[in-house]
């Protein structure tokens, strides 16, 4: 349906309305397109039998560091695809503020990585799928209840939300499965 106003051009409103929804496919294709690239590293993760999750930052519309889980090939409980992704992103733009920088993940993040997350002053979070189990952005910890921080990242979930969830799905029931088998 095309919205005009009262005396404008029926051809000028249906060409402003078809420019806006042009802008809202760009948008969704943009956030999809960097969540694909998260996607990717998350099966980085899983090629390496760890549980896949994969992140990427990205800054003025380029991709400045990747990460995925990385927690027992390092034997570092700190190493998840948030966490590897904010310290190559700090080293390459040698600052721990990570300014306009939005992050997009393919699960929720943990409460560890929201902590990174807010401390590093990430603009805005687009994840997949939520983690009832432990995000800590709007499951097990809901942020916007939290007080008085000093920042908060605009929040966004729901991207890409069946593929970033059945990859976590499907390795789980691998892992069940090689262990019947085993
Ligand atoms: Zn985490």
């Amino acid at each position: 349906m095309v919205n005009y106003e009262p005396g404008q051009d029926r051809n000028v409103a249906a060409l402003s309305n078809l420019v806006m929804c042009d802008g809202f496919y760009k948008m969704k294709n943009f956030k999809e397109k960097y969540m694909r690239m998260a996607l990717i590293e998350a099966k980085k993760a899983a090629l390496i039998d760890e549980v896949p999750i994969g992140c990427v930052i990205v800054k003025d519309n380029k991709v400045i560091s990747r990460g995925f889980n990385k927690r027992e090939t390092k034997k570092d409980v700190t190493s998840h695809a948030e966490i590897e992704a904010i310290r190559k992103a700090s080293k390459k733009l040698g600052d721990w503020q990570l300014i306009d920088c939005d992050l997009y993940v393919t699960i929720e993040p943990c409460i560890m990585c929201t902590g990174a997350i807010i401390q590093s002053r990430i603009r805005n979070v687009y994840y997949g799928s939520e983690d009832p189990k432990g995000g800590g952005l709007v499951s097990s910890l809901k942020i916007s209840e939290i007080k008085n921080l000093n920042h908060y990242p605009n929040i966004e979930g729901g991207i890409l939300r069946d593929e970033c969830s059945n990859i976590v799905k499907e390795y789980f029931a691998n892992k069940r499965k090689n262990k019947t088998l085993g």
